[in-house]
């Protein structure tokens, strides 16, 4: 089976998390967008945990699908064509701060569960550690100590470091200042099921990092919002359920992990360095307007903990593609807001006459393209698709082609 897999991402229980974030709206956004595996999110959470029970039922082990009801009311909100199968992983972020270490040095690990039942036994083994109420709980324990306890837990529970290069609360980021992956995990390094990419890195970066060889490479969206879920994914072809699913992702073969479809790494916020106060990331290693230092992005804190000059080429390493999302592509093409009324109407067409966005942006032919919407869309959409991945994305608008966008 083919699919696309989105295996991070949160509930409306965790901090500066959407309200919309509710498994109906999750699995709605995720049919929109073309994922068919995406993950729970929050799993330790107990309320969204009692969701998640009333909401899913088994299918593929591991895997679970909502239930009639759930179903019925998301295909009143979806076009007929985007009406298929879709499947949850049960999982969880965690902020492990062990006692004695600032609050802005945590590091975020994501954990996978094949079972409600392992997840209820987990939950247990951790409350006395933090407080499981947040959606992503802070746990008072080093990374090393987190990883022993999933292991200890199941041999089908999964460990893997989140957005490894994020400046902040990542294994390799330049706030916590790890070089190395043994530095936090130990002899246990080798046990990870993989490392995420995050938004920041992608994966000709990670191969400069002999630490890293050993694992393969995964892209999650991290969404705190439905329609973010998605922009950043990983396709694989597997036997469908859970045990193939995170198989594959440890061995990260070609065959299997077949690609990932990654955000436009020059639009994220911590690329460049970030200047907290401004809330602006600059090229320069000081803020423009004085305020000081910034914290170094993945590009530049990169360079710090790289032990090679340039990436070399790994079995487990998979080809990407960087994309800006379908919103972000139309305001820009139609210059004008991505929440507006004009953007949402032909975002809404598009998917209704083309397909799925993953579909849209990297597969539909460019005739249908056209025939949807216009020639002047059909190229900006498909130039992404050739662009040159170490060059920012630009979209090129639409100028005065406004009448022919079909509206
Ligand atoms: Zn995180
Ligand atoms: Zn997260």
């Amino acid at each position: 089976m083919r699919y696309a897999a989105d295996l991070h991402m949160h509930s409306h229980h965790a901090k500066a998390v959407s309200k919309n974030m509710t498994l109906e709206t999750m699995a709605l956004y995720g049919r929109r967008k073309g994922i068919d595996v995406m993950a729970t999110g929050d799993c330790l959470q107990p309320a969204w945990l009692a969701h998640l029970e009333e909401c899913l039922i088994p299918d593929e082990p591991g895997w679970f699908a909502p239930t009639p009801e759930v179903e019925m009311a998301i295909a009143d909100r979806l076009p007929l064509r985007l009406r298929a199968p879709i499947r949850f992983v049960l999982s969880t972020e965690v902020n492990c701060v062990p006692s004695g270490t600032g609050e802005m040095r945590g590091i975020h690990h994501l954990l996978y569960f094949p079972s409600f039942a392992s997840v209820k036994a987990f939950q247990k083994r951790v409350s006395l550690h933090g407080d499981l109420n947040e959606g992503r709980p802070t746990l008072r324990l080093t990374s090393s100590e987190l990883l022993q306890l999933v292991l200890e837990h199941g041999r089908d529970c999964h460990f893997a470091p989140a957005h490894v290069m994020n400046p902040y609360f990542s294994s390799l980021g330049s706030q916590t200042r790890h070089e190395t992956l043994e530095e936090i995990f130990g002899d246990l390094t080798p046990r990870l099921l993989a490392v995420e990419m995050g938004l920041t890195s992608i994966p000709t970066m990670c191969r400069r990092i002999s630490s890293l060889d050993a694992h393969s490479l995964f892209a999650c969206s991290d969404a705190h919002s439905p329609e973010n879920i998605g922009r950043e994914c990983t396709l694989l072809e597997t036997e469908p359920g859970y045990a193939p699913l995170f198989a594959a992702l440890r061995r990260g073969a070609i065959q299997e992990v077949l690609g990932c479809l990654k955000f436009s790494i020059h639009r994220t916020r911590y690329f460049q360095n970030w200047c907290s106060r401004c809330k602006t990331s600059y090229a320069d290693a000081a803020c423009p307007k004085g305020h000081g230092r910034l914290a170094a992005g993945s590009r530049d804190w990169l360079e710090q903990i790289a032990d090679r000059p340039q990436a070399i080429a790994l079995p487990n390493t998979p080809r990407f593609r960087m994309y800006l999302p379908l919103r972000q592509l139309l305001a820009e093409f139609l210059q004008v807001g991505p929440k507006s009324k004009r953007v949402g109407d032909l975002h809404d067409q598009l998917l209704q006459r083309i397909g799925h966005e993953r579909f849209i942006l990297t597969k539909a032919p460019f005739e249908e393209l056209a025939r949807g919407s216009s020639e002047s869309l059909a190229h900006a959409i498909t130039a992404q698709r050739t662009a040159d991945p170490g060059q920012p994305i630009a979209i090129k608008p639409a100028h005065a082609a406004q009448s022919e966008l079909a509206l």
